[in-house]
């Protein structure tokens, strides 16, 4: 019996051992600043990395998207429109400013929202627009930016699956006034917990930072609320390793998402991912959709890859407007959802993280072909 192929698992070897012990002999293990040795350096090379003038580092993706949120000032009585197709963190963090989540549609290709689902449901009131990159694909997101601009609001990007994507040549993180990063256990690149967020804009750099340590602008000296969102220097000293990993990661996902979707291609009883022109995919999920299935079949499907000991799963199950903590909101669903709602029945994702080797990806396929048929 093979072992259980996992939809995603952190990919650590001797390198990040090494380096988060270097720094629990040293002694320094945080900074009361935020800013200890490792973690500056680590901000550092991940601006570098993606082409922005600062990044901040955070505990979570989820306290990054906070943070991002809180300096824009979003507060109550503002609205801020998300995804309802997304891991939930996305509206959380809105409902911890105290504002409320409005919820745009996707387009059924891409999974993402768009500038005119956004439009669709914004009003005086919106103060943000947060597209989520999903499964690793941008969203189309030089339209987003010019209707953010046209009315005034922040564009904070929700990247916590999209490490190293691109847009029109660019990297995700060098956009929008703010781009939020994960490095959670299962995601491209990873420190176990924490995340990072990217910007060009000095003023927001710096109120991320007082953000991070108590909202103070120095020592015991606080003059907004924040909170702490520390990273710590271990966590940071292993970031970098993955982070010089991470363009050998992205190689090794896109060879296996591009054999795979070869192979699926012919099959053709599925519809694989997409990539449209000028967006590169960072293949954090490769998500496929049974054409016309009800969720019975679906997870039928998914239930028998299980069986074949190779881990399928839904992304995401119910989107987030059906879920309770969102549908008894007035403002949650503005307008019907129906392309979320249908994703939300027909998608799966199957694994083609870097550890698969030639012969698991076979195996992917031929499995997959067979509980198609
Ligand atoms: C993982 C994830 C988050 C939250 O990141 P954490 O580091 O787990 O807090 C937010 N949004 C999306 C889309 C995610 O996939």
């Amino acid at each position: 019996m093979r072992d259980i192929i996992k939809i995603n698992q952190p990919m650590v070897g001797k390198e990040e051992v090494d380096a988060v012990t270097d720094v629990l002999k040293s002694g320094i293990l945080t900074e009361k600043s935020g800013m200890g040795p490792r973690t500056l350096e680590f901000e550092k090379e991940f601006a570098r990395f993606v082409g922005a003038k600062h990044a901040v580092a955070m505990t979570s993706g989820t306290a990054a998207l906070h943070a991002a949120l809180a300096v824009t000032g979003v507060k109550s009585g503002d609205e801020v429109v998300v995804p309802s197709f997304t891991f939930h963190a996305t509206a959380e963090t809105v409902l911890m400013c105290g504002a409320e989540p409005v919820f745009a549609d996707i387009d059924p290709e891409t999974y993402n929202v768009t500038a005119e689902t956004v439009e669709a449901v914004m009003t005086r009131n919106t103060k943000a627009i947060v597209p989520v990159h999903l499964y690793g694909l941008p969203a189309d997101l030089e339209p987003l930016k010019k209707l953010a601009r046209d009315r005034g609001v922040a564009l904070i990007e929700d990247a916590a699956q999209a490490h190293g994507a691109e847009y029109n040549g660019a990297m995700i993180g060098s956009i929008g006034d703010m781009t939020c990063f994960s490095f959670y256990a299962g995601k491209n690149m990873t420190t176990g917990e924490g995340g990072m967020i990217t910007t060009n804009d000095d003023d927001h750099s710096e109120k991320l930072r007082m953000m991070r340590t108590h909202g103070e602008r120095r020592p015991y000296w606080p003059t907004m609320i924040g909170n702490n969102y520390r990273m710590n220097e271990m966590l940071s000293a292993m970031g970098l390793v993955q982070l010089r990993k991470l363009p050998g990661f992205l190689e090794a996902r896109r060879t296996n998402a591009r054999v795979l979707g070869e192979k699926l291609g012919i099959l053709g009883k599925v519809m694989p991912p997409k990539e449209p022109t000028g967006r590169k995919h960072a293949w954090y999920l490769y998500t496929l959709r049974l054409r016309g299935a009800n969720a019975g079949k679906r997870n039928k499907v998914v239930e028998k890859l299980r069986s074949k000991n190779i881990e399928g799963a839904v992304y995401y199950e119910s989107p987030l407007h059906l879920l309770p903590l969102y549908r008894e909101r007035a403002l949650a669903s503005r307008r019907p959802l129906p392309e979320t709602e249908k994703a939300c029945r027909q998608v799966f994702s199957v694994p083609v993280h870097p550890k698969l080797g030639d012969s698991e990806l076979e195996y992917v396929f031929e499995t997959l072909k067979r509980v198609l048929a």
